[in-house]
This record gives structure tokens, C-alpha cells and sequence, in this order.
């Protein structure tokens, strides 16, 4: 990845250097100084609508909670529509990048870059305005990534009618400005979470054979969870289980009765995941046996894996290619284990996901969620300038008459 790295030339125009960069920054500025968590995004989809009113663009918005839907109509209406997608919502926590347009809004923070795909959309829409694309593009600006799957309700408010293809992108520090990772097939992992409720006898701390200790057991579920992965799992099926948060007892001196722990699960083969969803029921039944506790375990299905279509993938490399160069242009070897709502879109509609990166050469890499996440500013026009010309050339290769 270093030697990837390093191709990146300094002298490559990916810069924007005219009014609509400087719009760009202050717009997403001005997101990022005003993060709002899932589904509660009024002020921001307020903003996006304000943008799109002065472009001139159609929208469809059913309120707080929705999808912003632009419609960029283009020379041919009666074709299909190439989708676009940025995320609208922050996360809870509070800012530590002591940047000037830092969050003003108490526990509550842009560190997923969020705020940089939302100003990229818009300045996708500058573009595809000042000069109309072959047929409609679809500019979607969807609630709550981060939790609850926005996707779904950007879904039901209409945003993929007639959509041929749908593309979207994530700022990352995985690579430097300039680079843009364009991967076929899985690009991010399934995730589910899962909490298991172990339920034993409480006590007197000095009197353990009067009771069932519930953190023991959680204990022992902890480190033999592992081997789900480290001994049932073939090393090259991706998959990884977490415990997250453990939850146990009210004294020092006190056995207690009842302990609960939440993990998450990571994986990206279908038969793996089956198998490390029954191995944990396994291991639970087997540990309330061996302990003598009572022990229930509730699932709750997270994202599926995103999975790039190969028509799709080919034309984002094609258009990043055309913007960047070859050389800078970069694949993952492996996916990621990170997951994303983008892959409710692909259910419905082919499409593919990239990477921008969007970190200065000499800049430590944070990573995503991390409260001193920021961005290098310049991948705004990275990411704006690769959306008009996704779309653009989406519509030659991809898209037909709605029939
Ligand atoms: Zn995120
Ligand atoms: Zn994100």
C-alpha cells in the first residue's frame, strides 16, 4: 500500500481552482460544524434543499427522518436515471480535531465524513447543471447511515424509479488525496450484532457454593467466543466476532446474579456467517450447562455485504481513470470489514462503491468514527468531479430508454 502511496504525483489537477472549490469547503464546513444523528437530520436536509433550489433541481422530501431526492432531468428525459448517493447523518460523540469549523452541536460529530459526500453531491449537481448530462440523474441524499439503515427508507421514498445504475463513494484515510479505490465484487462485509444474557444466582462474595456467578460464565463465553474464529473458521473466509461491551455485578464483595454482553459479527461468505451465528447458539447451550446458568443470546441482522457489480465497478474505474490517471487508480487486495447501507441500493439496482482518499501524504492516518477524523478539503473536488463524470459516462455504457 506504501508503494501505492507513493505514485501519487503532486502535480495531478484533481484541484478545483475556481469559485465553485471555495463553495464547496465552506459548504462542507458548514455541515460538519452542524452534525445531527440518524433520522433527525432537519437542518441538513434544509441546507441540501437550499443548494438544490438555487441550482434550479427538482426534489422530493417527505420531512425529517427522509431521503433529500434531486432530479437532475438532463437531454433525454425518457432514458433511465444513474443514481448518486451521499449520507446525511454524524455520529453521537463529541469532536476532538480542534479544526474552526469543529461541531458546534454537543455530542454530536461528522466523524464518518459525511459532510464532505453531501458538499461532493452538490458539487456534482453544479457540474451535471452547468452542463446537462445524456439523461436524468438521480442525486440522493439519504438519512441515517450509521444507524438504522436510511437506505431502505430513501427506498421507499422513491429514489431508485427508473435508475439504471447507482454509484456512491466514502472519504477514507486508507489512501492520500488523489488515490480513488475501485474494487469489483465484495467491497465491505455483513455485519450483525448479537447480546447474550447470562443469568446465574447471586450471593455473598465469601459464600460462592450458594451461587451461580454470572461474570465467571461471562468470563469463560468471552475467550472461548474466539475459537469460533481461530479454530472453526477457514483463514481465508474473512470473519470477526467482538465483544463490545460487558455489563456485570454492583459490588466487589457481592457474586452476581446476572451479567449481559454485546458483540458484533463481521463476515463475508454467507456459509461463514451461518456458521459462527449457530456456533455462538452452540457455545451458549454448552456454557449453561458446564455452569449451571441460564444463558440467552438475540440477534439482530446488520447490513449485508456490499458487492460491487462488474459493469458498475468498470465504469467507475473508467471514470477514475479518466480523472485521476491510471497510476492512481488502486484496487484493495482484501475487503473491508467495515459495513455500509449502500448495499440496500444494490438489492434493487446494480451499482458499485469506491474509496477517495483524503488524507495529506504527511498526515498520520485516523481512522473512520474516530473523534479527530477530518479530511484533506481537496478530495471535495475529487469526489464532485468523479460523480459528474460517473453519471455521464454511466449513461453511455449502462443506461437505455425506459420502456
Ligand atoms: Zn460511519
Ligand atoms: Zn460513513
Amino acid at each position: 500500500m506504501n508503494e501505492q502511496r507513493e505514485r501519487v504525483s503532486s502535480t495531478h489537477p484533481y484541484i478545483l481552482q475556481d469559485g465553485l472549490f471555495n463553495r464547496l469547503v465552506s459548504l462542507r464546513r458548514w455541515f460538519h460544524q452542524h452534525p445531527e444523528i440518524a433520522f433527525e437530520e432537519a437542518n441538513t436536509a434544509g441546507r441540501i434543499i437550499a443548494e438544490l433550489d438555487r441550482l434550479g433541481v427538482a426534489y422530493d422530501y417527505a420531512g425529517v427522518g427522509h431521503a433529500v431526492i434531486g432530479r437532475i432531468a438532463g437531454q433525454d428525459a425518457g432514458r433511465m436515471a444513474i443514481g448518486l448517493r451521499a449520507e446525511m447523518d454524524g455520529l453521537p460523540g463529541n469532536e476532538s480535531t480542534g479544526a474552526v469549523y469543529a461541531s458546534v452541536n454537543p455530542g454530536k460529530m461528522h466523524a464518518c465524513g459525511h459532510c464532505a459526500h453531501m458538499a461532493m453531491l452538490i458539487g456534482a449537481a453544479n457540474l451535471l447543471v452547468r452542463d446537462s448530462p445524456p439523461g436524468p440523474v438521480t442525486l440522493i441524499f439519504q438519512p441515517a447511515e450509521e444507524r438504522g439503515g436510511g437506505a431502505r427508507t430513501a427506498i421507499a421514498d422513491g429514489a431508485l424509479g427508473n435508475m439504471a445504475a447507482i454509484f456512491a463513494g466514502h472519504v477514507t484515510h486508507e489512501y492520500v488525496t488523489g488515490q480513488i479505490m475501485v474494487r469489483d465484487g465484495l467491497v465491505t462485509a455483513q455485519s450483525d450484532r448479537f447480546v447474550i444474557r447470562i443469568r446465574g444466582k447471586g450471593g455473598h462474595g465469601a459464600r460462592p457454593h450458594e451461587a451461580i456467578d454470572a461474570i465467571v460464565v461471562s468470563g469463560f463465553l468471552i475467550t472461548a467466543l474466539q475459537t469460533l474464529v481461530s479454530r472453526e473458521t477457514n483463514p481465508f473466509h474473512p470473519v470477526v466476532v467482538t465483544i463490545g461491551k460487558v455489563r456485570a455485578g454492583s459490588a466487589a464483595n457481592v457474586i452476581a446474579e446476572e451479567a449481559e454482553l454485546e458483540g458484533s459479527i463481521r463476515s463475508s461468505k454467507p456459509e461463514v456467517r451461518k456458521h459462527i451465528l449457530h456456533g455462538l447458539e452452540r457455545m451458549i447451550g454448552a456454557a449453561a450447562e458446564l455452569h449451571n446458568a441460564k444463558i440467552e443470546i438475540s440477534f439482530a441482522a446488520g447490513y449485508p455485504p456490499v458487492v460491487n457489480e462488474t459493469a458498475a465497478t468498470g465504469v467507475a474505474r473508467a471514470a477514475a481513470i479518466d480523472l485521476i490517471g491510471d497510476g492512481n487508480v488502486v484496487a484493495a487486495e482484501f475487503p473491508s470489514m467495515g459495513s455500509e447501507d449502500f448495499s440496500f441500493y444494490l438489492e434493487h439496482v446494480r451499482g458499485a462503491f469506491v474509496r477517495f482518499g483524503a488524507r495529506q501524504p504527511d498526515w498520520e492516518p485516523i481512522p473512520l468514527h474516530s473523534p479527530a477524523f477530518d479530511i484533506d478539503e481537496n478530495v471535495l473536488a475529487i469526489g464532485a468531479r468523479f460523480y459528474d463524470r460517473v453519471a455521464r459516462l454511466a449513461h453511455d455504457r449502462l443506461a437505455t430508454h425506459v420502456n
